[in-house]
């Protein structure tokens, strides 16, 4: 009915076909901004140059990217990067390709590029709060290989999949946030190269490339020596907590802005968001925050060694233990600072991929398709 009212006024005889398909996308943004409205995660399939997938992107999702544009938040982030605008563009513009996805995205949304661009260097020195971010878990048992992944943003964020096709071959499928370049929570590509990620805030943040940079950087990699060598070598200007898995090899990399340890993981092990490698305590920026955090980590330490199988580590995601610092938020409607967006689970030996849209608690399982070995 509200298509119908929508198409009405844009006077039906008068549009041309690109413009009902605008319409038609627009009509269904507006009935997935509510996810009250969806219990299905928004897909969203994009093809071409990196130009034409930004501008897919954006187009897809111009009122989400309106919106947040247009939020308090987005205002309060800005006064922070206000006058570093130019000083990480500089850190952006080495790389075309991401600078033709903004562009493409920036267009495609009908919005201008300072404004992409902004979205994608914030988080240098936001409010940092306990149960803020995301959840990562490798099983790995005889005859068990999985990553676990939980995707936790802020109660006005949101998340869709993108199935990509870059102008290099290489196919992705990657939960993405919107206004954001691909490669800040989940993705795999027809490399079989799986990666997730952490925020963690380091002390030694510097000029250089924001995390969605870099990371944007590892989502084609055909290797996990290749992702390492672009970390390590990554003007980084922030940390980043990433897992790579690619077959049988699975590696944690903890990044500062000056400082990269990685190492191979053999057995079952979990992160969030502060740092755990011995050497790389010192770079923590809040230590006050790691003693609360801890809290959620001594419970993952408590129960992650036995797991053995998905159905145990999705019980994990869904505790509500240590309310509000626990595992499944649900933003202010439980009275938790943050919200579970989804979570995914690749099953590394039955080659199942599930995704999950919502607080971990409530979602059911969907098991999607993915056309390549990994
Ligand atoms: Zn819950």
């Amino acid at each position: 009915m509200q298509a119908l009212k929508i198409l009405n006024k844009a006077r039906i005889r008068n549009i041309s076909i690109g413009n009902l398909v605008d319409i038609i996308d627009t009509v269904n943004l507006m009935a997935n901004l509510n996810p009250a409205k969806s219990d299905k995660i928004k897909v969203i399939n994009a093809e071409g140059s990196y130009y034409e997938i930004g501008h897919t992107i954006g187009r897809k999702t111009r009122l989400q990217i309106q919106q947040i544009l247009h939020s308090k938040s987005y205002d309060e982030n800005q006064s922070v990067i206000d006058n570093e605008y130019n000083d990480f563009l500089k850190y952006i513009e080495p790389y075309p390709f991401i600078v033709d996805e903004l562009r493409g995205m920036a267009d495609g949304s009908g919005t201008d590029f300072e404004s992409i661009v902004r979205l994608n260097i914030v988080e240098l020195d936001r409010e940092r709060n306990i149960q803020f971010d995301c959840s990562s878990f490798i099983i790995k048992k005889d005859n068990t290989d999985i990553l676990a992944h939980s995707e936790d943003g802020l109660e006005g964020d949101d998340i869709f999949l993108l199935r990509a096709t870059y102008p290099s071959g290489t196919e992705i499928l990657s939960f993405c946030y919107y206004g954001s370049l691909v490669g800040i929570s989940a993705s795999l590509n027809s490399h079989g190269f799986i990666m997730s990620c952490n925020l963690v805030l380091s002390n030694d943040n510097q000029p250089g490339e924001p995390k969605r940079v870099f990371s944007r950087r590892l989502v084609e990699c055909k290797t996990i020596d290749e992702a390492l060598d672009i970390v390590k070598t990554a003007r980084r200007c922030q940390g980043q907590h990433y897992i790579f898995k690619q077959f049988d090899r699975t590696v944690g990399v903890e990044a500062s802005a000056t400082r990269v340890q990685s190492r191979e993981i053999a057995h079952n092990y979990y992160h969030c968001n502060n740092y755990i490698f011995p050497e790389m305590k010192k770079y923590e920026a809040d230590a006050g925050y790691v003693k609360k955090l801890n809290i959620r980590t001594l419970e993952a330490e408590g129960n992650y060694q036995s797991l053995s199988d998905l159905k145990g580590v999705k019980e994990v995601l869904s505790s509500h233990k240590n309310h509000p610092n626990c595992f499944c938020t649900h933003g202010s409607e439980k009275g938790n600072y943050s919200k579970t967006l989804g979570s995914i689970y690749f099953d590394c030996i039955k080659k199942q991929i599930w995704i999950g849209y919502g607080p971990t608690c409530r979602i059911e399982l969907e098991c999607i398709p993915f056309s390549h070995p990994w």
